[in-house]
């Protein structure tokens, strides 16, 4: 893992703030996209991108959510202007393209654990689109992408214990521990 030379997290823990870690959580969408386009099509011109982003999401269940999640990002949502999917919770539209997105197909990556890959499209998930969660979900959230993209996966009760430690601590002292940054700049 590598620190961010902007916020001194772990690469890209310090998104969706961090214009540089969110960039990271963005280019593992793409990279998907950019591998799907090339092996079915090729080069697609803007306007053709556009019309593969829709055949996509007609079809989210035939296609792997990395290259559902970047089909989302190519389209307008028609309710409140924002990239479909990524708009302010309570826009109908896009509440509704968020819930779709997760019937689109996951596959773990070689070498890593099972189910590495459904913890890391969901976290992803969520740090691009915090919108209507509460910060301290997004924080565990955030602070676990490092590590799953490393392809750790923590167990069950891990997991539970982490939850339980965001839900007790408080906020200053969560912060400090969490955040895991050096203590200097
Ligand atoms: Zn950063
Ligand atoms: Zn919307």
């Amino acid at each position: 893992m590598r620190r961010c030379g902007r916020c001194h997290h772990w690469e890209p823990a310090g998104a969706p703030d961090c214009e540089r870690c969110a960039g990271i959580v963005d280019e593992i969408v793409e990279s998907g996209w950019r591998g799907f386009v090339t092996q079915e099509f090729g080069t697609l011109t803007a306007s053709d991108e556009h019309a593969v982003a829709e055949m996509v999401i007609d079809e989210p269940d035939r296609h792997p959510w990395r290259v559902v999640d970047a089909a989302y990002d190519r389209l307008t949502c028609a309710e409140c202007g924002d990239r479909l999917s990524r708009g302010p919770a309570g826009c109908t539209a896009c509440d509704l393209a968020n819930g779709f997105r997760f019937v689109a197909v996951e596959t773990d990556r070689p070498g890593v654990p099972p189910g590495n890959e459904h913890a890391l499209r969901v976290n992803v998930s969520v740090v691009r689109r915090p919108s209507g969660i509460s910060s301290r979900e997004v924080r565990g959230r955030r602070l676990s992408l490092p590590h799953l993209l490393d392809g750790y996966l923590p167990t069950t009760r891990q997991a539970q214990a982490a939850r339980a430690l965001l839900n007790e601590r408080g906020t200053a002292k969560r912060l400090s521990r969490d955040d895991d940054r050096p203590p200097a700049r």
